[in-house]
């Protein structure tokens, strides 16, 4: 068999592991009360949400690169929906804090997740506290877009997977806590310390719309 028929079978198998663990996920996720669908692709992602979310609604998007690999800021705009997102580049710093409040209180919150359990719980991490709020509670429809890089076996398991995706985090702000020499999380006492709240979701939470999009390829870190 030549070296390009091997690859492209593992490049198969790689499509149908993904499709396997992200579809055994949408149904631990719809048994805890989550509207969840499955998405081969990014570009399935992406229609998943644009199906989700109407012309001119406002959308928040906090810190998550999930969302921006997918297209969806872009297609977004396109539609004439308002985006509120702290990362802008444009943000003056003194707007901060009231962007930070409109991401959470937008029609849509739209977001990934740090990690997922097999069984249906979804993990975040935070500095500010503002992604896993908006996650929380809020009046609006909350939709999590997950990779399927993301999925863990159990809570243990995550709660290492949240601290390892910080490190992306770590090199990219300008703090330099400890995990940015070392490569891997020291639970430090550093003022630089990026993870500060955690939130566990269980479970859909009562009174509010939640979807999740569970992606069959590698979105995120
Ligand atoms: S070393 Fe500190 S900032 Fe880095 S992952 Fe661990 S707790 Fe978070």
């Amino acid at each position: 068999m030549s070296d390009v028929s091997n690859l492209e079978k593992l490049n198969e198998a790689r499509v149908k592991t993904g499709a396997i663990v992200a579809q055994a996920v949408v149904k631990a996720l719809q048994a805890k009360g989550y509207e969840a669908v499955f998405a081969a692709t990014k570009e399935d992602a992406l229609a998943e949400v644009l199906k989700l979310i109407p012309e001119g609604a406002s959308v928040g998007v906090p810190g998550t690169v999930t969302i921006r690999e997918i297209g969806a800021m872009e297609k977004l705009a396109e539609r004439g929906c308002t985006i509120y997102e702290h990362w802008s580049p444009n943000i003056k710093p003194e707007d901060r804090m009231q962007i930070l409040e409109n991401e959470n209180r937008a029609d849509y919150f739209l977001t990934s997740a740090n990690a997922v359990t097999r069984d249906g719980k979804i993990l975040n991490i935070d500095g500010n506290g503002n992604r896993v709020s908006g996650m929380a509670w809020g009046r609006n429809t909350l939709i999590f877009v997950i990779g399927v890089n993301k999925v863990v076996a159990d809570l243990e398991a995550g709660f290492q997977r949240v601290h390892a995706a910080t490190l992306p985090n770590a090199l990219r702000l300008s703090g330099n806590p400890p995990c940015a020499q070392t490569g891997y999380c020291v639970d430090c006492d550093s003022p630089a310390r990026i993870c500060r709240a955690l939130l566990i979701l269980e479970r859909a939470v009562s009174g509010r719309k939640t979807h999740v999009i569970m992606v069959g390829e590698n979105l995120g870190y």
